[in-house]
């Protein structure tokens, strides 16, 4: 029976962070050098933690699958990061930002930890700047800001439409900096394939070198874990096609919880789907609702070209039915829009199944070089994947899965239930609720690696000095390494005739169909039910081609497709237990008159926590409720 502790620190909201920091516990300077922590993942959240661990003088040992540190899937990030600076003086503060987040998760957030992280929202830009991040700037050369969906304020600091890419190479040089003074050891081209539990705390991992196949096995006082966000699970998505569910299925197995599993973001301004062969796709910032209007013609089954419909057979159906916040609603809102005018038969392109995002009046107004400036990589992007230029006609947009506000369960100081395993960045559950806001996953990420986890982690490991450098030949690590082989051995010897590609196609439309923007009892059962049946499948028709012990993508796809089966699985049954819609989480069944979200505050306000229980037992729910003691829970409405 696990009991779940926030560990949320007394006193007023504004207070918490400060009263922590200055009673958590130290090591010092001599006894830091002693300590060992495992940090996998090198995206904005795991390179700020690396460098920050290893400049306080820790040793640390980083990971990542891919070949440098700085392809980590937060490269790819474009539109902007959020921080409460409030450099237009347009009304914004912490607690703007703070409740913005807290309504625009749909209050399905703990408040202390949406709070912090809007505290140290202005440290990261502060962070960023010194690291020489090139964020806009206005004409006297001050940072300048841009608005993203469901706020009236602007506070999103970008750097033209890739923003990720400058972050990381910034947090990449600071990391750089460390393992050139020793600090910090980089691993790259290993993937973590599973977690060392010893005495009930998490001592290490099994890696596999990706270029030799060989088995590694690495020790530390503490491991971190992250890995990023699980969104592949519907095989087309944003996301980098390697980003995975593994790291959140290998914490979870160990006895981590998983928190609000199903909670996924489905964005509304993807490029279409052109094939059935493609393998992704390709964002169009969310930016882009500043100045492209949205909308769909009048009629249903229209085909004639974008240009030649008059503006009154237009419907601006975002700007109709959200007068407030108009083309800025936040993510779920406007996907759901999409997918309802489509499917209502006012979609277009060949499918029917796209809107169009029309730059034409901010072209007019501004010019084209204005909007070139501000977003000129994002249209050379699409001009490149689409085959039409944006400036000339509309873009057709459609929606698709995007992020995790899911994930493992951390309390006030990200630690999972297993003591010493932390979860940052996209990989834990934490601040976005039912559904994350534009431009807050970089500050998150950043936030808890350059700001939180240096605090948190020193005050676990402060107890922890007299224990020495853990050695790998102990029988938890060998027990480890042999399941691991022993589970590698097995995908290698099916000898099948389906390629692992084919299961991660066919799972993900299971996701999609049955777990993806709407959902109901009948649906996810039934998806339940085929994914249960193709995971069979799997383990009797796989094929794996190549050795392993050598470079084999086709056995690493294989290794993550069990992941995706198991995590995809507690997806479906925590969307089954929430029986209310919530920000991105659509029952609908619980729908107001008009289509929206309804919630049920009275059955549902609470953080879903599951525990495994092995492979063939029904895993636990928890139930983490919570407190809105400084934001009112209203119904949330952007009209
Ligand atoms: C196309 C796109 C655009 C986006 N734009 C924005 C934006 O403008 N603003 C914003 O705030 N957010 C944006 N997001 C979201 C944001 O980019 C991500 O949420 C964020 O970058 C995640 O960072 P992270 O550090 O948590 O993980 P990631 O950057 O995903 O890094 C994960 C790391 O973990 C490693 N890893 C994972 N599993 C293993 C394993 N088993 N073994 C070894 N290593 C492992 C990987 O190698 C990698 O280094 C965007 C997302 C997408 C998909």
């Amino acid at each position: 029976m696990i009991k779940l502790d926030a560990k949320i620190p007394a006193g007023p909201l504004a207070e918490k962070w400060d009263n922590y920091k200055a009673s958590s516990r130290l090591v010092n300077p001599a006894n830091k050098k002693k300590l060992e922590i495992i940090v996998v993942g090198t995206g904005l959240a795991g390179a700020g933690a690396a460098s920050s661990l290893g400049e306080l003088g820790y040793n640390v040992k980083v990971f990542c699958y891919q070949d440098t540190p700085r392809r980590a899937h937060s490269v790819a990030a474009q539109g902007g990061i959020n921080a409460a600076k409030n450099y237009r003086n347009d009304g914004d503060s912490v607690y703007r930002l703070f409740y913005d987040m807290i309504k625009g998760g749909d209050y399905r957030a703990r408040e202390a930890d949406v709070y912090r992280i809007a505290q140290v929202s202005n440290d990261v830009i502060d962070h960023y700047t010194a690291l020489g991040v090139p964020f806009a700037r206005d004409y006297g050369g001050a940072l300048t800001t841009r608005s993203f969906g469901g706020v009236q304020v602007s506070r999103t600091f970008y750097a033209k439409g890739a923003t990720g890419q400058q972050c990381i190479l910034g947090a990449y040089s600071s990391l750089s900096r460390q393992i050139a003074a020793g600090t910090v050891t980089m691993y790259s081209r290993r993937e973590m394939l599973d977690l060392v539990v010893i005495d009930g705390r998490a001592r290490g991992i099994i890696a596999r070198n990706l270029v030799t196949g060989e088995i590694e096995r690495h020790g530390a006082h503490a491991v971190v874990f992250a890995t990023g966000g699980y969104g592949t699970v519907y095989y087309l998505s944003t996301l980098a096609v390697n980003s995975n569910a593994s790291a959140a299925w290998i914490g979870y197995k160990n006895g981590a919880v998983f928190g609000n599993p199903s909670f996924i973001q489905i964005h509304p301004t993807s490029i279409p789907v052109l094939n059935e062969f493609q393998s992704k796709l390709t964002l169009m910032s969310e930016s882009l609702r500043n100045d492209g209007r949205v909308w769909v013609p009048k009629k249903q089954g229209d085909t004639r070209h974008p240009n030649s419909i008059p503006e009154d057979e237009r419907d601006y159906y975002l700007e109709r039915r959200y007068p407030a916040f108009g083309n800025l609603v936040p993510r779920d809102v406007a996907s759901r829009a999409a997918k309802e005018r489509c499917d209502a038969g006012f979609g277009v392109g060949d499918t029917g199944l796209s809107v169009y995002l029309d730059f034409k009046d901010a072209i007019n107004k501004q010019g084209e070089k204005a909007i070139e400036d501000k977003y000129g990589n994002l249209f050379e992007m699409y001009e490149k994947i689409a085959g039409t230029n944006p400036y000339k006609e509309p873009m057709r947009i459609y929606p698709a899965g995007h992020y995790t506000m899911g994930g493992l369960w951390v309390d006030y100081n990200m630690m999972t239930t297993i003591p010493g395993l932390f979860a940052i960045g996209e990989a834990n559950f934490s601040v976005h609720g039912a559904n994350r806001l534009g431009a807050a996953s970089l500050m998150q990420c950043a936030g808890d690696g350059y700001f939180i986890i240096p605090y948190t982690i020193t005050d676990y490991l402060s107890d922890q000095i007299k224990l020495p450098k853990f050695k790998t030949d102990l029988p938890e690590f060998e027990v480890k390494e042999a399941e691991v082989k022993a589970q590698i051995a097995k995908l290698m010897s099916i000898n099948g005739k389906q390629a692992p590609a084919t299961f991660h196609r066919r799972l993900g439309k299971i996701m999609w169909d049955h777990c993806g923007m709407f959902r109901n009892e009948k649906g996810l059962k039934e998806g339940l039910e085929q994914l249960e049946e193709l995971e069979k499948e799997f383990w009797t028709d796989l094929r794996v081609t190549g050795s392993a012990d050598e470079l084999n993508q086709e056995l690493e796809k294989a290794g993550r497709i069990i992941a995706f089966f198991k995590v995809g699985k507690l997806m479906i049954l925590d969307a089954l237990s929430r029986n209310e819609s919530c920000g991105a989480h659509f029952r609908e069944e619980s729908q107001t008159d008009t289509g929206e979200a309804k919630r049920d505050d009275a059955n549902y306000s609470y953080v879903s926590a599951w525990e495994y229980k092995g492979e063939d037992e029904m895993p636990v729910l928890y139930k983490e409720p919570l407190k809105f003691e400084y934001v009112e829970m209203k119904e949330r409405s952007y009209k």
